[in-house]
């Protein structure tokens, strides 16, 4: 192999070799999951869409459901296109980073509305709409229009990373392992949707993030990161931030036929446009009593921790009554049977539910 560790040139007929290696391997053990066409078949971009869009951030495994899902509810883009954001919503519950389920209705009903329900099949133009960046558009050119373009994603970047001994530790490394993935894709015509999926399903199946099953793999003769020894510590990572931690006070509040207090949360910020129970605001230092409520002398766990992404957040559980059994139509709520809204509830309110009945 021509490439040096981390500014690779790697010949055409090396590429060659290394497609056709990717290639044979996906064939014989490619993952079945639920939006792969069978060999040979066309991708519905529509499929393709919905599921790269779920699986931002997210794993395949947690996706899958949703996704099956999703395509009863809705069967189409137009289907989806003239539900109900609130129904949208719920049925998004427990995915969690609740902002692509707003895009994709809107980006739905631009492309059933305005594009007469078809998708643009260009990366550029599939960027224009919402909730479709860099890889998105770059997926689903490629699996659902089979056209080339670059798509990397976290299994990407890992055998990329380990196939070239990279040893630049992650974040800063993902131009790097752009570049050098490129190499791969580039002007790649036949099929560079299953090139795409081939190096996904190897990150996802041999080259994985603890101990890489490196005798199984098509790639082993060329890759440097293995012939180092040290694939299992690649791609490296920048010592990772603490998470700032929040505090929150959250209330479960009960009327007399047994319904539960709930609070349709305002459209735009972390969890917007999701149903949760009623809560404080969440900072940084220990809340402010809710004005509405007041606790009752009830037990009950004192505290639930939860881990979102960007901080750690710790709410006080407080059974409380409303105060002189008020409610304002600004405060947003609702009473409902419980078990009837759980499934419309993000992951965050259920652990606290749980909690308010230990
Ligand atoms: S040989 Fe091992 S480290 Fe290299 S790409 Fe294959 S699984 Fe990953």
């Amino acid at each position: 192999m021509t490439a040096t560790k981390t500014n690779s040139k790697i010949s055409v007929r090396e590429v060659a070799k290394y497609r056709g290696q990717l290639l044979t391997w996906y064939d014989q053990h490619r993952r079945d999951i639920p939006w792969r066409t069978k060999l040979g078949q066309v991708a519905d971009p529509y499929n393709v869409w919905l599921s790269e869009v779920m699986c931002q951030q997210t794993t395949v495994q947690a996706v899958k459901a949703y996704y099956l899902k999703f395509l009863v509810l809705w069967p189409t883009v137009q289907d989806l296109a003239a539900a109900e954001q609130a129904d949208v919503m719920a049925a998004w519950a427990g995915l969690g980073y609740y902002a692509r389920a707003r895009n994709l209705h809107k980006c739905a009903q631009i492309v059933a509305n305005e594009l007469d329900g078809v998708f643009p099949d260009t990366q550029d133009e599939l960027r224009k709409l919402p909730g479709i960046g860099e890889y998105t558009s770059a997926a689903i050119a490629s699996i659902a229009f089979n056209k080339p373009a670059t798509v990397v994603d976290g299994n990407v970047e890992r055998v990329i990373a380990r196939f070239f001994a990279v040893e630049e530790p992650m974040p800063r490394a993902k131009k790097q392992l752009k570049a050098l993935a490129h190499e791969f894709y580039d002007g790649f015509k036949e099929r560079p949707g299953d090139l795409a999926q081939s190096f996904m399903d190897l990150g996802a199946r041999l080259c994985i993030p603890k101990a890489p099953r490196c005798a199984l793999c098509p790639l082993q003769t060329d890759c440097q990161g293995y012939q180092a020894g040290i694939a299992a510590e690649l791609p490296r990572k920048t010592k990772e931030k603490t998470r700032p931690q929040k505090y929150g006070n959250i209330y479960w509040i009960i009327n007399e036929q047994g319904e539960a207090l709930f609070h349709q949360r305002a459209p735009k910020g972390l969890l917007g446009g999701m149903l949760g129970l009623p809560t404080s605001d969440w900072g940084t230092s220990a809340p402010q009593k809710h004005p509405v409520f007041v606790e009752s002398p009830e037990s009950c766990k004192t505290f639930v921790d939860y881990t979102f992404t960007h901080f750690n957040l710790q709410l006080h559980l407080y059974k409380a009554q409303v105060a002189n059994n008020k409610l304002s139509e600004e405060d947003n709520m609702f009473w409902a049977a419980y078990k009837q809204t759980e499934a419309k509830l993000p992951s965050v309110f259920k652990k606290a539910f749980k909690g308010f009945q230990a």
